[in-house]
């Protein structure tokens, strides 16, 4: 008999499933804290089961946690970024990233495998797009790191969903498995505390207004002239730009979370003062924050980080402009840690 996932099933799905199997009703809040809010990884560890009911749940299913396996792994030498290759069961690789910040522990989840996007300065393209991840498997992503944590009393407070792939492609998936980590039977991480980061899928962003939760939301601008963004995202052709900040404004209104920008500098091609005075024509006026990100270059994309000077002249622009501005606090520079590149460089290895 093959074994199912019982990652992924809302509480009500796994009262269902474990009713199914003979069990009483109550049993499902037992496993489903197990699951989220004590990060096991092995049913033996659910010790207010008995003995025969954690041997049939072990015959009929399996733990996604338990699942992946690690293929690379990397800690930045400062201690605070730790990423991961995880292998999945159909041998599907991805990467997560955790990071420790002064205020704790935060995740970068992916949302596919490989990515369709094509952007042009990214590496998660590289390979293509495989297919999207289950909401097990992006939980996993997240308990991976938990069972780790939890024993030493620390937890994952922050989620962004910035690692490989374009998550409102695969929304339904992304927001079960984050609908799963808000609840208070399990991680319990306020929604206020996660960012979904788009390249400018429209139809996503306006079905997440519709639903209402006060998820953060990051748009991946990275130019705010057609030409330009045509070329560096492909995407633009599709969805323009001017449509994607709409669809964020109405966002923004809709539940007042304040949209964050993401513009990457990619020294000599959108770092430009005329390029500073498009985007400010673009954002100005607007309930949002600009964070600027020099590019972690990508050799396959040949593209190059500009200079500190070039990135400051670029932030004074903005600043005179009245725009609210950062420049992103990099980690794990030294360890590939820019969406994709871990398994790009894996699969290069592999193919030599
Ligand atoms: N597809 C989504 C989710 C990925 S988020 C999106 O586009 O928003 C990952 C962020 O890292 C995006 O803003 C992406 O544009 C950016 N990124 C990709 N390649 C990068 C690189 N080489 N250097 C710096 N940032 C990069």
């Amino acid at each position: 008999m093959t074994k199912k996932e019982i990652m992924g099933l809302t509480l009500e799905e796994l009262q269902t499933e474990l009713m199914g199997l003979g069990l009483k009703k109550f049993r499902a809040e037992q496993v489903f804290r197990w699951l989220y809010e004590k990060a096991a990884v092995d049913f033996e560890q659910m010790s207010n089961l008995g003995k025969e009911t954690r041997q049939l749940l072990a015959e009929h299913y399996t733990i996604a946690t338990s699942q992946v396996k690690v293929l690379k792994e990397y800690k930045s030498q400062d201690g605070l970024t730790h990423k991961v290759l995880l292998e999945l069961t159909d041998g599907a690789t991805v990467e997560t990233v955790l990071m420790h910040h002064d205020y704790g522990y935060s995740v970068c989840l992916s949302s596919q495998v490989g990515c369709a996007m094509n952007c042009a300065f990214c590496a998660s393209g590289l390979h293509g797009f495989v297919r999207n991840l289950t909401p097990a498997e992006i939980l996993a992503q997240l308990y991976f790191f938990q069972s780790q944590l939890g024993p030493r009393g620390q937890r994952v407070s922050r989620i962004v969903v910035m690692g490989s792939g374009e998550p409102m492609l695969n929304l339904d998936n992304v927001l079960k498995a984050l609908d799963i980590l808000h609840s208070d039977r399990g991680q319990c991480i306020g929604y206020r505390n996660m960012t979904v980061s788009t390249c400018g899928v429209v139809p996503g962003i306006e079905k997440m207004t519709v639903l209402g939760r006060n998820i953060n939301l990051a748009i991946s601008l990275h130019a705010a002239s057609m030409a330009l963004r045509d070329r560096l995202m492909p995407i633009n052709h599709r969805y323009p730009f001017a449509d994607v900040i709409r669809a964020a404004d109405a966002y923004e209104k809709s539940n007042g979370r304040q949209v964050m920008y993401e513009y990457i500098l990619l020294a000599g091609i959108n770092d430009r003062p005329e390029d500073a005075r498009n985007l400010a024509d673009a954002l100005e006026h607007k309930e949002c924050v600009i964070n600027l990100i020099p590019a972690n270059p990508v050799p396959e994309k040949g593209f190059a980080r500009p200079s500190d000077q070039a990135v400051d002249r670029f932030f004074q622009m903005l600043k005179k402009r009245h725009l609210n501005v950062t420049v992103r606090k990099e980690m794990g520079k030294d360890i590939n840690a820019a969406c994709g590149q871990l398994r790009a460089s894996a699969l290069k290895e592999a193919q030599r």
